[in-house]
C-alpha cells in the first residue's frame, strides 16, 4: 500500500491559493497533502465578491466546494495546522498534531493576518461593518455614512461609494494644504481627535466614539490594517522576506518560488494585495510551475539510470506498479477518482 505521508507535494493552507495549487496539481498526477487549519482570511465576511460566477458564495462554502474538487482527484486535505517544516536529502518534513507529512516539494500558501487597529469593537465588527477593502465591501455600503480611519487615500477612495465620507484623524498627521482641498472639493468632512470605541446598537455600527466624548455617526467604518504574512514555517527554513509598503511579503519569483530550492509561495503570503482571484491564479501558477520542476527531477533521474543502463521495459512497469493506480501513466481511466 502506498505511503500517504510521503507525497510529491505537501501544501501548507487550504484557501483560494493553496487549494489551486493542489488542484492543478492532482490534475497533473502529483500526490499531494493540504494541511490546512480552516481560517481563511475573509471568513469573517458574509460572501466573496468578486470573484465571477461565485460574486457573494460564503468564504468556507468556497473553499468546502474546493477542497471536494482536491479530493476527487485524489488529493488528501488534513484539516490542522503545520507546526514546523524542515528540510530532508530528498525534500521536507511537515509536523503536525496528526502526524508528519513528507514532501519533494513544498508549497506554503499561508495567507496572512490583518493586524487590526486596538479600538473597542474593531475585532467584532471585522468583515461586517468594519471593512478595508472597497472593492469587496464597497457595494454592500454604498450610499451610507462611512468613516475612514486616518488615511486621505483611503478617505478619497471610498468617496467612489458614498457621498457621506468622514475622515477620522484618530492618530495620523493632519492633511497637508493640497490634502485639505482634495477633501473639501470631494465633500469629505474631517473629525480631529482619537477614536476609542465603536457604538453598536441592535448589531450594527451606529457611530464611532471619540476620546472626547463625541459620537460620529457612521454606519461603516474602513480601516487599513498592517498585512503581516503567516510565515512562521518559510522563516524556519531560511526563506527570505521583504518589506511592503503596508506590511511583510515573502519575496518569490512570478511563478512563486522562493530563495531556498524546493519551497514555493502562492496567495497572499507572497502577494499582500491579492484578492480571492488572484490568490487563486498564483496558486495555479505556482501548481504548474512545481509540477515542471519535478519534471526536470524525474528527467534527470530518468537519465542518470538510463546512462547507468538500467533501464529496461520491465524497470518501468515496476516503477509504474509503485505509483498509485490513479496516477500511473496511461494505465488509468480518464475519470476522476472517487472521494477517499
Ligand atoms: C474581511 C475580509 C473580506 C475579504 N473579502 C474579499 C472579497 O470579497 N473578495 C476578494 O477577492 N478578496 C477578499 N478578501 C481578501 C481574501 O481574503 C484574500 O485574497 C484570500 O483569502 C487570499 O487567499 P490565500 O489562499 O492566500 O489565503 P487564505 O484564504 O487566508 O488561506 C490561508 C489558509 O492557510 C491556513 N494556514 C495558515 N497557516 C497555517 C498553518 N501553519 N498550518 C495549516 N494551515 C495554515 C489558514 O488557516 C487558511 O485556511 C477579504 C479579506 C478580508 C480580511
Amino acid at each position: 500500500m502506498a505511503d500517504e505521508t510521503q507525497v510529491d507535494v505537501v501544501v501548507v493552507g487550504g484557501g483560494a491559493a493553496g487549494l489551486s495549487a493542489a488542484l492543478t496539481l492532482v490534475r497533473a498526477r502529483r500526490s499531494v497533502v493540504v494541511i490546512d487549519a480552516l481560517e481563511p482570511r475573509n471568513g469573517p465576511a458574509a460572501g466573496v465578491h468578486g470573484w465571477l460566477t461565485r460574486d457573494g458564495m460564503p468564504p468556507t462554502a468556497l473553499v468546502a466546494a474546493g477542497a471536494r474538487e482536491v479530493e476527487q482527484y485524489g488529493g488528501r486535505i488534513v484539516y490542522t495546522r503545520a507546526e514546523s517544516a524542515r528540510r530532508t536529502p530528498n525534500g521536507f518534513v511537515v509536523d503536525t498534531d496528526r502526524g508528519s507529512f513528507r514532501g519533494r516539494r513544498l508549497l506554503v500558501a499561508s495567507g496572512l493576518v490583518d493586524e487590526l487597529p486596538t479600538i473597542t469593537g474593531v475585532r467584532e465588527r471585522w468583515g461586517r461593518d468594519v471593512v478595508h477593502c472597497p472593492y469587496c465591501h464597497g457595494w454592500e455600503i454604498r450610499d451610507r455614512p462611512i468613516g475612514v480611519l486616518g488615511s486621505v487615500h483611503h478617505a478619497l477612495l471610498f468617496r467612489q461609494w458614498s457621498t457621506q465620507v468622514t475622515l477620522l484623524r484618530h492618530s495620523s498627521p493632519p492633511p497637508s494644504t493640497e490634502q485639505s482641498e482634495q477633501l473639501a472639493a470631494r465633500g469629505i468632512a474631517v473629525v480631529d481627535g482619537v477614536v476609542s470605541a465603536l457604538e453598536i446598537v441592535d448589531d450594527r455600527l451606529a457611530g464611532a466614539r471619540l476620546d472626547s466624548g463625541r459620537l460620529v455617526p457612521i454606519a461603516a467604518l474602513a480601516i487599513a490594517p498592517r498585512l503581516v504574512t503567516r510565515d512562521t514555517l518559510l522563516l524556519g527554513l531560511g526563506v527570505e522576506t521583504a518589506e511592503h509598503a503596508s506590511g511583510i511579503h515573502v519575496a518569490a519569483d512570478i511563478g512563486g518560488r522562493t530563495s531556498v530550492p524546493g519551497v514555493w509561495v502562492a496567495g497572499n503570503v507572497a502577494d499582500i494585495a491579492a484578492g480571492v482571484v488572484q490568490a487563486a491564479a498564483s496558486g495555479v501558477t505556482a501548481g504548474a510551475a512545481i509540477n515542471a520542476d519535478l519534471i526536470e527531477e524525474d528527467t534527470r533521474q530518468a537519465v542518470d539510470r538510463w546512462r547507468a543502463g538500467g533501464f529496461s521495459a520491465d524497470a518501468e512497469r515496476a516503477t509504474s506498479q509503485r505509483v498509485p493506480a490513479a496516477r500511473r501513466h496511461g494505465l488509468d481511466s480518464l475519470l476522476p477518482m472517487p472521494p477517499s
